[in-house]
Parts: C-alpha cells; sequence; structure tokens
C-alpha cells in the first residue's frame, strides 16, 4: 500500500484522553461524573459488542453509564416509556438507543422521543435541523468522526470536490452535509444505490468518504490517484485461513491503497473514532448543565 495509512485508533486514543480530562473538570463543576444511558433491545449480537465497547469507553474515560436491557419482544409503548424515563432523570446526560430495533418499533419514532438535549446521536428531527442549519447542537458521532480524521491528517476540504457514497441520516446524509459547511467548504457529491454512474462521479473526488454497506464495493480503478479515501464500512466476512474463520472488511477495496494519497483501514480507522465522538458529545452535554 503507498496510501498513508489513517490511524483512527491513534486518534481515537488521544481524543479519548483530551475527554477524560474534560469529563473530570465538568464532574468538579457539576458535582458528579457526566452520565450516558445506552438502551438496548433485543439481542443482535453485533449490537451487544458495539454497547460492551461503549461502556468499556465511558468507564476509561470518568463517564457514568446507566445500562438499560429491553427484550427482543418489547413494544413501543414500553420502549418510549424507558426512553422518558431517561429524559426526565436529571443525573443523566446523554441518551442514545442502539440501532437495529427490533422490527416491530418505528426507528423514526424513537428517534423523536428522545430529550433533544440528551440526544448524543444527533438523530432527533430538532438536531439534524440545527445540523443542516449550520448551527449544530450534536453532530452524529461516525461523520464527527471522520472530520476529525481529515483534519488530523491535514487533508484540505475547502473547494475541494468531496464525494460521500451513501444516504443515511446516522452516517452518509450528515457527512455530506458536515463536509459542505462553512469553514469545511468541500464542494459535495451524495452518490447511493439509485445513482447510475457511481464510479464516474468517485474518479472526480479528492475526498471519498465510503458509506454504502456493500463489502469492497470501492475498487481502484474508482478512485482519483491521490485521493483521501475514508471507509466506513464494516462487515465480517468468511475466512478460513483466520482462527476466528472470518475476518473484517469494509466496503472498499484493500487494493485502493495502491492508487489513493490517504487511507483509513478496516478495522481501526473510522470505528474507533466513532465511540471517541460519542464520549465528546457526552461530555459536551454534562458540559452545559455547569
Ligand atoms: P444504511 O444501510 O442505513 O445506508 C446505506 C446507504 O448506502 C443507503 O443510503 C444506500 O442508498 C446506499 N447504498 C447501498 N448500496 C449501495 C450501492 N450498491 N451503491 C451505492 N450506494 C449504495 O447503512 P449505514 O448505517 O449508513 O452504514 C453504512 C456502513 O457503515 C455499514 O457497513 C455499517 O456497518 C457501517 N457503519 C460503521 C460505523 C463505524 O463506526 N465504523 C458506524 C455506522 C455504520
Amino acid at each position: 500500500m503507498t496510501a498513508i495509512r489513517i490511524d483512527g485508533k491513534v486518534v481515537a486514543q488521544r481524543r479519548r484522553e483530551q475527554c477524560r480530562v474534560e469529563a473530570s473538570r465538568v464532574a468538579q463543576s457539576i458535582g458528579r461524573a457526566p452520565a450516558l444511558a445506552v438502551v438496548l433491545v433485543g439481542d443482535d449480537p453485533a449490537s451487544h459488542v458495539y454497547v460492551r465497547n461503549k461502556h468499556r469507553a465511558c468507564a476509561e474515560a470518568g463517564v457514568d453509564t446507566h445500562d438499560v436491557r429491553l427484550p427482543d419482544s418489547c413494544s413501543s409503548r414500553e420502549l418510549r416509556a424507558a426512553v422518558e424515563r431517561i429524559n426526565e432523570d436529571d443525573t443523566i446526560d446523554g441518551l442514545l438507543v442502539q440501532l437495529p430495533v427490533p422490527d416491530a418499533i418505528d426507528p423514526a419514532e424513537v428517534r423523536g422521543w428522545i430529550d433533544p438535549s440528551k440526544d448524543v446521536d444527533g438523530l432527533h428531527p430538532e438536531n439534524v435541523g440545527l445540523l443542516a442549519s449550520g448551527t449544530p447542537r450534536f453532530v452524529p458521532c461516525t461523520p464527527a468522526g471522520c472530520l476529525e480524521l481529515l483534519r488530523e491528517y491535514d487533508i484540505p476540504t475547502a473547494g475541494r470536490e468531496a464525494v460521500v457514497i451513501g444516504r443515511s441520516l446516522i452516517v452518509g446524509r450528515p457527512m455530506a452535509t458536515l463536509l459542505s459547511t462553512k469553514g469545511v467548504d468541500a464542494t459535495v457529491t451524495m452518490g447511493h444505490s439509485r445513482s447510475g454512474n457511481l464510479k464516474e462521479i468517485c474518479q472526480r473526488a479528492d475526498i471519498l468518504v465510503v458509506a454504502a454497506g456493500q463489502a469492497e464495493m470501492v475498487e481502484p480503478d474508482w478512485v482519483k490517484p491521490g485521493a483521501a479515501v475514508i471507509d466506513v464500512g464494516i462487515h465480517r466476512i468468511a475466512d478460513a485461513s483466520r482462527p476466528r474463520g472470518s475476518r473484517l472488511v469494509g466496503d472498499v477495496a484493500p487494493a485502493v491503497g495502491e492508487v489513493a494519497g490517504h487511507l483509513t483501514p478496516v478495522p481501526g480507522g473510522v470505528g474507533p473514532m466513532t465511540i471517541a465522538m460519542l464520549l465528546q458529545n457526552t461530555v459536551e452535554a454534562a458540559g452545559r448543565k455547569a
């Protein structure tokens, strides 16, 4: 690989250390540690791993966590009641409901139940609107982490062509919004599953952010030589040569490293940044009470 490897683990570790210092300062001024509640509904194994990692990162940073677990059979009404109890609890600063929720529950409804001042995932319509207006309260953690990586590696954005593949509320759409905000100033194109000529669109990108959820979809001939490529995707695929019988891959083929100027690895790129940004949003939410 000739591309510079963007080391999300190192950047995230630095940011987590800053959060630890800030959490302790906030704790002194509000008389308790910042606190995050994580609501997990059902038995999705990947969600269990993500939630465990969040609790662990919070503990290391001096952020208290409340672990709220509900069964797969939980109704919308029961989940709403749990969310509202947390909304009303003044000792909890941040709240997230781990996605996906079971099919019987509409995630759009869930987003609307969360108190916008505790919505550390930045998914409540009010927070989506604030980000779109250029006055963000909480920026969704994954796109916030991607932008931090561009900044940390001094990758210029102003006046550059940026392409984001994916238009989800949690990654693609806020990523495109962030890249086009004043101060970041990229010229942004958002591609998605109905874009006809995705390869040509990607070829113009100085900055390419891929969040399509399709394993190794982006090939080297999609990428402009020297471009910065941020791979958000994460997939576990079978690999009999590995001790676990599987390995993790992203949405970008590894050979892209021969063409790109910068590339995030999977794992160890965007993933660690998502957790660091969650800590940052939680500490900020607590800090606003100080
Ligand atoms: P999603 O399924 O909600 O959205 C995927 C988007 O990609 C959709 O907008 C869809 O239009 C687009 N898309 C799908 N197939 C496409 C194709 N063939 N060509 C072009 N566009 C296509 O997924 P998401 O929640 O945005 O997550 C995307 C990926 O990022 C997943 O692999 C997910 O696991 C990963 N992810 C990683 C992190 C992290 O912290 N590393 C966080 C969130 C999501």
